[in-house]
C-alpha cells in the first residue's frame, strides 16, 4: 500500500506497506489525520520516519508517543531532541523485512535525509515534483549535492515528496525549461487530479528528469540561478 495523506494546507504523511507487512509511517505534520486512518484501518505500525526538523513534518510526533508508545521513531539528527529511538543520517538499516536506505539529503535543512526502501523515495522537502524545497539552514551546495544523489537513483523510483508543491512547480518550469512539451502534458494530468482532491504524486524519477529544472541544472550556477528565481517566482 501506497497512500498520501493530507495534512495541514498542503503537507502530506506517506503511509507505505509491503504485502501484508505493517505500516511505515514517514512525517508527522500533525496527529489526527493519522488517528482517524487507523482508527478506520486497523493496521500495525512499523515505524516512524522523520525527514527533517520542521514544525510542519514532526509537530505530531508527541501525540504519536502518546498513542503509539511501542513504535519505534527513527529520523536525523536535527530531531534527535525529539527523542527518538534511533538516529540515522545516512547507510542501510532493517525493521521488520524492509530494508530502508537513509540518503542525506542537506540543503532544505542541515541534516534533512531521504528514505528509499523498495523503490519508493521519500524525500520530504528536498526534492518535490516538478521542483525543490527551499534552502534555509543547509547551504546551496548542500542542496545541489542532495539532488545529484537522489539523481542516481533507478528511473523507476517512485517519488513521494513531503507537499503538493506539483502544479506551481510546473508553471516555473515552463518558464526555465528549454523543452516544455512534457511539462505541458504533466500539467494536464496533475490539474485533472487535483480537481478531483486526489495527490499529484508518486511520480517516477523518469518523468521528474523531464519536468523537473533542478534535476536538470547542469552545474552550481544553474542550481542557485533556478532556485532563487523561483524564490521570487
Ligand atoms: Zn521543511
Amino acid at each position: 500500500m501506497l497512500k498520501a495523506i493530507p495534512a495541514r494546507h498542503d503537507n502530506y504523511i506517506w503511509l507505505y506497506s509491503r504485502d501484508n507487512l505493517s505500516i511505515i509511517v514517514i512525517d508527522i505534520p500533525e496527529i489526527e489525520p493519522i488517528l482517524s486512518f487507523f482508527e478506520q484501518n486497523p493496521y500495525k505500525i512499523t515505524a516512524l520516519l522523520l525527514t527533517h526538523n520542521h514544525n510542519d513534518h514532526v509537530a505530531g510526533v508527541a501525540e504519536f508517543k502518546h498513542h503509539f508508545p511501542d513504535v519505534p521513531i527513527i529520523g536525523p539528527t536535527e530531531c534527535a531532541y525529539l527523542g527518538l529511538t534511533q538516529v540515522v543520517d545516512r547507510g542501510k538499516f532493517e525493521l521488520n523485512d524492509y530494508r530502508i536506505e537513509v540518503i542525506p539529503t542537506g540543503g532544505h535543512t542541515t541534516n534533512h535525509v531521504s528514505f528509499w526502501v523498495d523503490s519508493h523515495l521519500f524525500c520530504g522537502d528536498c526534492l518535490f515534483s516538478a521542483g525543490c524545497g527551499r534552502v534555509f539552514t543547509g547551504d546551496y551546495q548542500q542542496m545541489f549535492e542532495s539532488i545529484q544523489r537522489l539523481k542516481a537513483l533507478p528511473d523507476d523510483t517512485l517519488i513521494c515528496a513531503g507537499h503538493e508543491y506539483t502544479l506551481a512547480n510546473l508553471a516555473f518550469a515552463e518558464t526555465v525549461l528549454e523543452d516544455k512539451s512534457a511539462v505541458q502534458k504533466h500539467k494536464v494530468l496533475v490539474e485533472s487530479l487535483r480537481k478531483q482532491g486526489l495527490p499529484s504524486m508518486p511520480t517516477t524519477l523518469s518523468l521528474e528528469k523531464d519536468i523537473n529544472p533542478f534535476l536538470q541544472a547542469e552545474d552550481l550556477p544553474q542550481f542557485i540561478k533556478f532556485r532563487q528565481d523561483k524564490d521570487k517566482f
